[in-house]
């Protein structure tokens, strides 16, 4: 692909991007900076930047700054900070935007967990539960790195030992629940 070409489409994904950063600033716009989402999160130890600080980069329109950052990839969707927001704003709502923001432009630093999700989906689109050893089998394919199903080799023999995982042959499954994902991705194309 021509330079001029590849620098195009980035542009265009980055303009993107920043459209869709301006709609969860209208979201988060009435932020007082009060840190209580911040002090109420119970990923925050991990995170990169604290929710507080992303917030305030959002505000700021720092699109590349907050599309670096893993801060929104470990919002487990508690709600803790949505319901202590002082100004009552939709925090989880915004965490979620950003996720599918990231999941849309596939960032390389999120590849693992956004592959770790669509496999998992797909599995429960499959089966309408998910198969622990077939979706791990799928993501372990996909990313392409002999050495990681060694670190989940000891705890996928204690939950096998368990009872807790079944060893079953990868299939189509029953697709029970595909009209009903099929009606959640034509909900989501309209909004
Ligand atoms: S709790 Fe609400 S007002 Fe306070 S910093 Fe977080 S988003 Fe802003
Ligand atoms: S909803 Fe997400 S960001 Fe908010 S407190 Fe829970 S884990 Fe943290």
């Amino acid at each position: 692909m021509a330079l001029a070409e590849e620098t195009a489409i980035d542009l265009g994904a980055m303009t993107q991007a920043t459209a869709a950063l301006d709609e969860i600033r209208a979201m988060v716009r009435p932020c007082i900076q009060c840190g209580t989402c911040t002090g109420s999160c119970p990923n925050e130890f991990a995170m990169d930047l604290t929710p507080r600080h992303m917030w305030r980069l959002v505000l700021l329109g720092r699109t590349e700054e907050v599309l670096a950052s893993r801060t929104f990839s470990l919002c487990s969707a508690c709600y803790l900070c949505s319901l202590r927001c002082p100004r009552g704003l939709p925090l989880t709502e915004a965490m979620g935007r950003l996720k599918q923001l990231a999941a849309r432009r596939r960032l390389p630093h999120l590849r693992s967990g956004n592959l770790f999700y669509r496999n998992f989906i797909a599995s429960v689109r499959r089966h309408g539960r998910v198969r622990e050893m077939e979706f791990m089998s799928l993501y372990f394919a996909q990313m392409m790195n002999p050495w990681l199903p060694l670190r989940y080799a000891g705890m996928g023999m204690r939950l096998l030992r368990r009872g807790k995982v079944e060893l079953r042959l990868p299939s189509r499954g029953s697709g029970r629940l595909v009209n009903l994902f099929d009606k959640v991705a034509e909900m989501e194309s309209r909004s």
